[in-house]
Parts: C-alpha cells; sequence; structure tokens
C-alpha cells in the first residue's frame, strides 16, 4: 500500500503539465512534493530494504562522473555504503544489473575483476568487502540519460537471487519517477525567474517616452542574459532600416535597404525567424558580424506596422533555446508596447498643443512658446517680431457660404502662412480667425516685407471653395522686441494695437506699431 501511495504520486506529476496559474490546489501539492523529493527516496529506499531483506540500500546519483550518495537507509557517511563505490561505473556502463557474490579479503577484488567490472576496488571497498555478503547494484536511467545506481548490501552470501533482481529493478523505476520531479523544480525555478527578469525589464522600458531610449535599454537588458554575441534593435525609417540601439558589433553603415536579407523576410512575414546554424551563403545582414551561426530576428509590431526589428546573433551555433526564444519574443513585445504607448504619448501631447483645424499651435501652446522665445533673449539677445493676423470681415463669409466654407477658408490661409514663414518662425491660430506668427531674428524691415507679401499674396489669389471663388484680404499688425517692448505681454499688447489701427484705418494693410502715429 505504501508503494503504492508512493508510486502514485509519482504519477500524479506525469500526467499533466499544463495547469492553470491561478490552480492553486495543484500549485501547492505540486510545490509540496516537488520538496519532499529526499523523504520520498529515503521511504523509498527504506521500503525496498524490507522487500529484498537487503542489510542496507543506498542510491548513489552521478554527479560530474562521480558517485554521491543520495540517499541511503544508513548513515550516508559509514563504510559500508563506500564499499560498493568501487563497481558503479561498471554497471552504468553493462546498463544492467549485477549480482556481486560473496567475497573474503582477496578473492573479493578477484571477483570484482571476473565480473569484469573495471573499476579497482578501492581500500575502503577492501575493507568492506570483507564485511559484506554480497551485495546488488542496479543501474537508474531515465531513458538513455544514466542518473546513477541502486546498490543494496545483503549480509549472506545467497542474499540476493533473480527474484530481489526483479524487485531492484522495479524500485529504480519508481525512483527515476521521482527524481523526475527535480526536472520540474528546476524548470518552475528557471520560470519563476523568467517572469521575474521580464518584470523588471517590462517596468524599466515602460518608464521611457523615447523609441531611441526603450531600444537602448531593451539591448542592454537582453546582451549578457542569454548566450549572444551581438544584439541590435533596427528601427524602420521609410524603407530603409536604422540601428538604433546595438552591443557586440560595430555596424558598416547606420541604415540600409534590408531587401535581400534575412530583416525583408521578417518585415514581410511579421514573424520572428530563427536560424540555430546559419548557413554562411546566407545573407545574415549588410552587418559585419559574418562569423553568425545563430540568429534571431523578431518584428517589433505597433499597431499592425513592423517598426523595427530586434536581432540576436551567436558565433555559436545552437545558441539559443526555444526557452529563450519565447522568452526574447515576449520582451520584444513589452519593448512594441512601451514604444506603442511612447507614440500615443507623444501624439496626446501634440494634439493638446495643435489645433484640430489648421494643425498650427493653438493658443495656449504660442504663449507657452512666445515665453520660451523671451527666455532665450535673455542668454542670447535677438530681435523678434511679432505679427497678428486678422481675416477682414470673416463674418460675411459665413453668413454666405456657410460655416463650413468658413472652415475651409481658415484651413487654407493656415497653410498659405506655413509655406510662407520660416520653418523656425512660430506660428499659431490665435483665435477664431486670427492668426499669430513670431519671425525669429528678424526686425521691422524684416517683419514688414514678410506682412506685405503675404496680404498680397491673400488678396490677389482667391480660395476655390466648391464651386465659389473666395477673395479674402487682411489686416496685419506688427510690433518688434526689444524695440517696441521689454516684454511678453506687451508685445502682444502692442502688436493687438496695431492690428486694431490696421483695422481702422480701413483694412486690407500692414500697420507696424512704431508707424501708428
Ligand atoms: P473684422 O474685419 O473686423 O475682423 O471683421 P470680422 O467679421 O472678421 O470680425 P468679427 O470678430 O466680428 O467676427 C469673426 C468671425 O469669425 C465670427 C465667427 O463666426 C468667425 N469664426 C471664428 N472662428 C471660426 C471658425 O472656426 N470657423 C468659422 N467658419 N468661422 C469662425
Ligand atoms: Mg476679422
Ligand atoms: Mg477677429
Amino acid at each position: 500500500k505504501e508503494l503504492e501511495t508512493l508510486k502514485n504520486s509519482a504519477l500524479n506529476l506525469e500526467a499533466s503539465t499544463e495547469i492553470s496559474l491561478f490552480d492553486e490546489d495543484r500549485f501547492s501539492h505540486l510545490v509540496k512534493t516537488v520538496f519532499e523529493i529526499q523523504k520520498e527516496l529515503d521511504g523509498m529506499l527504506n521500503l525496498s530494504k524490507k522487500s529484498v531483506n537487503a542489510d542496507s540500500v543506498t542510491l548513489f546519483i552521478l554527479e560530474d562522473g562521480d558517485f554521491i550518495p543520495k540517499s541511503s537507509t544508513e548513515d550516508i557517511h559509514s563504510d559500508s555504503i563506500y564499499a560498493v563505490k568501487g563497481y558503479l561505473p561498471g554497471v552504468i556502463r553493462e546498463k544492467k544489473p549485477f549480482i556481486i557474490p560473496t567475497f573474503k579479503g582477496s578473492l573479493g577484488i578477484e571477483s570484482i575483476r571476473l565480473l569484469n567490472l573495471g573499476q579497482r576496488a578501492s581500500k575502503n571497498t577492501r575493507l568492506a568487502a570483507k564485511r559484506a555478503g554480497s551485495s546488488l547494484c542496479v543501474p537508474v536511467f531515465d531513458g538513455n540519460i544514466p542518473i546513477g545506481v541502486l546498490a543494496m548490501a545483503g549480509k549472506s552470501e545467497t542474499a540476493f537471487g533473480e527474484r530481489e533482481k526483479d524487485i531492484a529493478v522495479s524500485f529504480a523505476d519508481q525512483i527515476v519517477q521521482i527524481l523526475s520531479k527535480k526536472r520540474i523544480q528546476i524548470e518552475i525555478e528557471r520560470v519563476v525567474k523568467g517572469l521575474r527578469a521580464l518584470h523588471e525589464a517590462n517596468l524599466s522600458l515602460g518608464t521611457s517616452l523615447k523609441v531611441e531610449e526603450i531600444a537602448e535599454k531593451l539591448v542592454a537588458h537582453v546582451f549578457g542574459m542569454v548566450p549572444s554575441s551581438a544584439v541590435g534593435f533596427f528601427a524602420a525609417d521609410k524603407g530603409k532600416l536604422r540601428v538604433i540601439a546595438k552591443k557586440g558589433f560595430e555596424p558598416e553603415k547606420e541604415s540600409f535597404y534590408p531587401k535581400n536579407t534575412l530583416f525583408d523576410f521578417i518585415i514581410k512575414n511579421k514573424h520572428p525567424l530563427h536560424l540555430s546554424d546559419v548557413d554562411k551563403q546566407q545573407a545574415v545582414s549588410p552587418f559585419r558580424i559574418n562569423d553568425t551561426r545563430t540568429f534571431l530576428g523578431i518584428p517589433i509590431i505597433s499597431e499592425n506596422e513592423v517598426i523595427g526589428i530586434f536581432a540576436v546573433t551567436s558565433k555559436e551555433p545552437n545558441a539559443l533555446s526555444s526557452f529563450h526564444g519565447q522568452f526574447l519574443e515576449m520582451l520584444a513585445d513589452q519593448a512594441a508596447m512601451a514604444i506603442t504607448n511612447a507614440k500615443l504619448h507623444k501624439e496626446v501631447g501634440r494634439l493638446a498643443m495643435t489645433d484640430g483645424l489648421t494643425g498650427l499651435f493653438n493658443h495656449k501652446h504660442f504663449q507657452e512658446m512666445l515665453l520660451m522665445e523671451f527666455q532665450r533673449t535673455e542668454r542670447m539677445p535677438q530681435t523678434l517680431s511679432l505679427m497678428l493676423i486678422d481675416i477682414d470681415h470673416f463674418k460675411k463669409i459665413n453668413d454666405s457660404y456657410g460655416h463650413p466654407a468658413g472652415d475651409m477658408v481658415l484651413a487654407s490661409l493656415a497653410a498659405i502662412l506655413r509655406k510662407t514663414l520660416r520653418g523656425i518662425d512660430i506660428l499659431a491660430r490665435y483665435g477664431g480667425e486670427e492668426f499669430a506668427a513670431v519671425l525669429i531674428n528678424t526686425g521691422a524691415g524684416g517683419a514688414k516685407k514678410m506682412a506685405e507679401r503675404l496680404r498680397e499674396y491673400v488678396m490677389n489669389n482667391p480660395f476655390f471653395i466648391e464651386e465659389n471663388k473666395l477673395l479674402i484680404t487682411l489686416s496685419i499688425g506688427i510690433a518688434i522686441y526689444p524695440h517696441d517692448a521689454g516684454a511678453k505681454d506687451e508685445l502682444i499688447e502692442k502688436a493687438d494695437q496695431a492690428l486694431y489701427y490696421a483695422k481702422n484705418n480701413g483694412r486690407n494693410q500692414v500697420c507696424l506699431w512704431k508707424d501708428m502715429n
């Protein structure tokens, strides 16, 4: 009955390796049985001792070519245990059980030789052999893998026969079952470590809001964690791949076309590619990693687009196990999520500072940008021109053609403004049909010229809205820093005054604050 219980507890573990993460009962049972290996082995040996009426039973485990007593019915360091140690390698080599008959003194040693077990008995063995009547040794194999030897000692010469041999063999089978739990324990430890590493990577990746930073962290995490010679992150950029993070290799070029490389294959398939022994003829990449034998490339997918490739290579063939592969794929997925998150964050930021209709900066962001420009002038004096641009009688456009037509005029005017001004200038939708522009490093002369050019262009170029040809005119007020005003609010105030003046003076004109009077 005892044996039956032991047997079942061992077999239970083999039944299913698919365990739900939250199956607490199953887990606590598993954890308990895994850590009870020693107890179970001891129990099994005691039972076998009774079953074959042995004097002592010891299980030796093969570790780095040496036989270590793992469990015994006796004191694990006693002479009688080590007595059998000398011929254990032979039992493993022969892969079958042996009954070693009674030996006395030197005769015992002879017996060992006769059995062709090779190994010369140690002094200990010789001493102990005098004491031991006979012994029964059964090899313990897990499939083809030698695990150790189950050794039983008997007092008399005839202690063991065929019956005892059979029983010992079935005990050896049970021992394999118990020991296989050790493998599960190692597996569990590995999975736990893997999860912890994933969690840490996730926390660290999640704190970055820049693609380059996330790539840098991912590469740093992986390099040294898995057996690799080179790790790289390649960002997709207008049909090319650009190296944005690397370790273990120096790219020949910072960016390259992936055509005819493994990278191209990954981009097209949107699927990881793992080669455990790369063919020398195969184009690994246009990089100087020609001695690559193992290659793993994982697409970084964000919103269904391959936005990059994460590659791990090794100079050794078969460097990455399927566990490594799975682990790296999960890490790459987390990096992809962090990148998507960073992109969304950037988009939200962009939305918060731009105007939906025109795509120009909104009023709030314009104020912030202007403030920053003023702070810059404190360190590095520069001239700024502020232009306030207002459409004349815009209400009439809405009234005559409808609000949507008005919207289209606003959007089209914004595009003209963007084309007319320089990239460094700050351009914003200041209010309903009012725009603001800050011309960097530009004085009254330059600002006036720019404003006139804009006014004339708009006056002479109608907007085509459906079948209508709409002509509008602009009034523009300009104030100059530091000439007209010393601070931000004062500058805005004066540009506004100039605009008011232009309106009152007949509209469709440019007015500089300094020329108002
Ligand atoms: P003025 O020459 O004095 O500037 O006359 P105006 O009609 O342009 O000025 P007013 O300030 O009286 O009216 C501005 C108009 O701009 C009123 C409003 O309906 C319109 N407007 C403001 N924002 C929008 C918008 O987003 N879309 C459209 N279609 N119209 C807008
Ligand atoms: Mg107006
Ligand atoms: Mg207005």
